[in-house]
């Protein structure tokens, strides 16, 4: 199946063309066409399954149907977990607009930053990517209204509700007009995400992408059995003899994130470490250079892991493992994006070794291990 098999529209079909898309990934050949029917749609699909385009791209042509754009008046609104987030979904809007014939102007805002220059942009915009607190603050400075508002996007709803933004979301879809579109995208459906959905979804279209085989399928996962204090100097060795080039190294604490990147510059790796308690300005920067190619090594926990969004990012390292077989997936899965195979390395303790073991199971997948110890490191 072609994108032009889905209904889109020339204007579209010419962005597509350029940001080098062959064909419509699996949730996209199924979303594209219901969203553009205007029916409600329940999508369960993890990050990396193009999700994103499946919405932006009909949201992009219904947008044409109505072309008078009142100021102040939001059209679209997407709700987000993370800042993150915002920004790419934000992006991902303003690229694929690129040809659009009708006044289109997107906007992403979130807090952590300040209020007033997202107040002050708000001018014209119809599409609005925001997180649910901002949002908040935003309306009740009466910056924006939703009498106009077509279309309304949760997604990742489930990380948004694990966050604790369910009380948010409910006061936001008071705010909304009744009659409009619900697409509501989660990597899980999860009893919490069903709650919501059964309130806000109308008869909505069901489309299930399987994440975890999928995705696991996709990527080719080594461990490396190793003692604590040989972590470091494996982590040298696989970066120095593999010559890579953009690596993501994930830890479970932000203390751990810091000494990883520390250590590998002073080893003389380019590397950075980005987490909660670093500033929003410098985070962004740092996941900028990170993507442009920059910096080699991005060690990150996984709080912001669901934000980094990357075309294709070679090779993804556990350097700890996540308590829970969700993130363990959620972390790998970002190098087996989108039909790109990359590698997913997982160092192992002797004190891991059961929860890996778990992980395994959980993932329905074996992975090869091999001994640290067989190896020459310096
Ligand atoms: P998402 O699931 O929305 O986070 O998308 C994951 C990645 O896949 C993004 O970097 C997109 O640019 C890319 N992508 C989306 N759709 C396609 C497609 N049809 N073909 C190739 N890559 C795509």
């Amino acid at each position: 199946m072609s994108f032009k098999d889905l209904g889109l529209a020339p204007y579209l079909l010419e962005t597509i063309s350029k940001r080098e898309f062959e064909k419509p990934t699996r949730i996209q050949e199924e979303a594209i066409p219901v969203i553009l029917k205007g029916q409600d749609v329940l999508g369960i699909a993890p990050t990396g399954s193009g999700k994103t385009a499946a919405y932006v791209l009909p949201l992009l042509q219904n947008l044409n149907r109505t072309t008078k754009t009142r100021d102040r008046q939001i059209k679209i609104l997407v709700l987000v977990p993370t800042r993150e987030l915002a920004v790419q979904v934000e992006n991902v809007f303003r690229t694929l607009s690129e040809h659009v014939r009708f006044p289109f102007k997107s906007m992403a805002v979130f807090g952590g930053a300040s209020i007033n220059p997202q107040m002050k942009g708000m001018s014209r915009v119809n599409v609005l990517v925001a997180t649910p607190g901002r949002l908040l603050e935003l309306t009740e400075s009466n910056a924006i209204r939703f009498d106009d508002l077509e279309t309304l996007v949760l997604d990742e709803a489930d990380k948004m509700l694990n966050l604790g933004f369910k009380k948010e979301m409910d006061r936001i879809f008071e705010l909304l007009p009744p009659r409009r579109q619900n697409l509501l995208f989660s990597a899980t459906l999860s009893l919490q995400v069903q709650s919501i959905e059964r309130v806000l979804l109308k008869r909505p279209a069901i489309v299930k992408i399987e994440p975890v085989k999928e995705t696991i399928e996709l990527i080719n996962q080594l461990g490396y059995a190793v003692a604590p204090e040989k972590k470091g100097p494996l982590l040298r060795h696989l970066i120095r003899s593999n010559d890579w080039k953009q690596v993501l190294v994930f830890t479970s604490s932000v203390y751990q994130a810091d000494l990883v990147a520390d250590k590998l510059r002073k080893n003389g790796i380019n590397a950075q470490a980005t987490h909660s308690k670093k500033s929003q300005g410098k985070r962004r920067a740092t996941l900028a250079d990170f993507i442009a190619g920059d910096l080699t090594v991005l060690v990150s926990t996984d709080l912001l892991s669901r934000g980094i969004d990357i075309t294709y990012l070679p090779v993804v390292i556990n350097y700890e493992l996540p308590r829970s077989p969700k993130d363990f997936v959620h972390r790998i899965g970002r190098t087996g994006r989108a039909e790109n195979p990359g590698d997913a390395i997982t160092f192992v303790t002797e004190e891991d070794q059961h929860h890996f073991g778990v992980i395994q199971k959980k993932m329905k997948h074996q992975v090869p291990m091999i001994d640290a110890d067989t190896l020459d490191l310096k």
